[in-house]
């Protein structure tokens, strides 16, 4: 069963459509809600006290609304209610996979000669135990790694720091990931664990470390411990080999990192995943070996998608063990999601497991990773396939969970 629970026609407006007039502090760093303070009119020496409180009610609490902030002097509050708002990115539809996944299709705003507002997806995936949210870093990509749906997208634009932390404030708010909110009824399928989100992977469209600064910028407002404290050994950044950039991410960002590596010679990776051209094989692991904090409690992962006779062969397993020997690795194997007009099949179950057991012999934690999500195309590679092809006027009507209202 997919939900489409909310779908706004581009230009229509709706409840869900950021408020255009008024610039949004949802998103903002110290500093900018410092200089937000400052154009109106709060004296300098005022300033850090008041960025302290915003701060700890927009990203501890989760308020969305400045009435809400009792310890603010009612006179401030209006103030600010009348020159920024606190809105998230707009959602322009929320799509729950039967087995928990969540969807969410959202546009933002359009930038000088942009004619259609860009689109981008993120994605929640509930499990037992834990509860990761995997963001998005660009409007498509850049790179053009053949197996890999957002990569036969133009890239559009980056996001903004703004709009990689809205994509945390709003999953927070549609899961009820608040201090003291409720969490949507969900059959059961949200973690048992107090917070509903443990987990953040920059995997979603996009190459994160081609848009640098502004992901470094979130994630350091997603680690702040008085905030919405993401512990950066819960981040995981990963990255299909921007080497000069893996180091300089490693001291300023200081996230979990992965390597979507994917084939063990260069001849294989220059096809699939065609940076290689630029940072063959070996010059990424010797960046992966320098990558700051590497530890055997902090691993960097190697993911690997099964592409079925292309690099799924036993000979390839045993290269990749041989390629990693000195690096703590885990390695992640994950099923090749399809996508219309793919050129690859997945990887048949048998071979992915003899595949697996290799790796696992070798001494590496080699988890499959369980396509999630695939009903609703969020699983790996299938971002933004479908909200492509879908015009608003085509997609599903407005249905919405027992349970929820709007
Ligand atoms: N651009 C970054 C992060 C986004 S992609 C990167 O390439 O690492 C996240 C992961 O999904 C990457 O490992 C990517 O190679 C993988 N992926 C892309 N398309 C896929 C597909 N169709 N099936 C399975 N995994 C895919
Ligand atoms: Fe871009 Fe990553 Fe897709 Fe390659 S796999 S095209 S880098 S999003």
């Amino acid at each position: 069963m997919v939900v489409v629970l909310k779908t706004v026609p581009e230009g229509e407006g709706g409840r869900f459509e950021a408020d255009a007039g008024l610039p949004s502090l949802a998103g903002a760093g110290r500093d900018e809600l410092a200089a937000a303070f400052a154009s109106i009119g709060v004296p300098e020496r005022q300033r850090r006290m008041r960025v302290g409180q915003l701060w700890s009610w927009i990203y501890a609490r989760g308020v969305r609304s400045f009435e809400d902030m009792t310890d603010v002097s009612k006179d401030l509050r209006a103030v600010l209610e009348g020159a920024f708002s606190l809105e998230r990115p707009e959602i322009v539809s929320e799509q729950i996979s039967q087995d928990g996944t969540r969807k969410w299709l959202l546009r933002l705003p359009r930038r000088g000669h942009e004619a259609h507002a860009p689109e981008v997806e993120t994605v929640y995936i509930p499990e037992s135990d834990r509860g990761t949210l995997c963001i998005s870093s660009q409007v498509g990509c850049t790179l053009t790694c053949t197996f890999c749906h957002t990569g036969t997208q133009k890239l559009v634009r980056n996001l903004t720091q703004a709009e990689i932390v809205g994509q945390i404030l709003l999953a927070r708010d549609r899961i009820g990931d608040w201090p003291g909110a409720h969490s949507p009824d969900d059959g059961g399928r949200l973690p048992e664990s107090d917070r509903k989100i443990t987990n953040i992977v920059l995997m979603g469209m996009g190459e994160p470390l081609y848009n640098f600064d502004n992901v470094r910028d979130a994630m350091a407002i997603a680690a702040d411990s008085g905030g919405l404290a993401h512990s950066r050994r819960r981040i995981t950044l990963s990255t299909s080999g921007v080497v000069p950039e893996i180091g300089r991410w490693g001291e300023e960002a200081g996230t979990m990192l992965a390597i979507s590596l994917h084939a063990v010679t260069d001849e294989l990776r220059d096809v699939l995943v065609p940076i290689n051209r630029k940072y063959p094989i070996k010059e990424l692991l010797n960046a992966c070996r320098n990558y700051p904090g590497l530890s055997n409690a902090r691993r960097i992962t190697f993911e690997y998608v099964m592409l079925k006779g292309v690099n799924d062969g036993l000979a390839d397993a045993r290269a990749l063990v041989r390629l990693l020997a000195g690096i703590p690795a885990k390695i992640n194997l994950i099923p090749f999601n399809a996508w219309p007009g793919a050129d690859y099949e997945c990887s048949q179950w048998e071979q992915i497991e003899r595949f697996a057991e290799i790796v696992n012999k070798a001494g590496y934690a080699s988890p499959v990773r369980t396509p999630r999500g695939r009903d609703i195309l969020a699983a790996c590679g299938q971002l933004k396939s479908a909200s492509l092809k879908l015009r608003a006027s085509e997609r599903l009507p407005v249905v919405l969970p027992a349970g929820e209202t709007e």
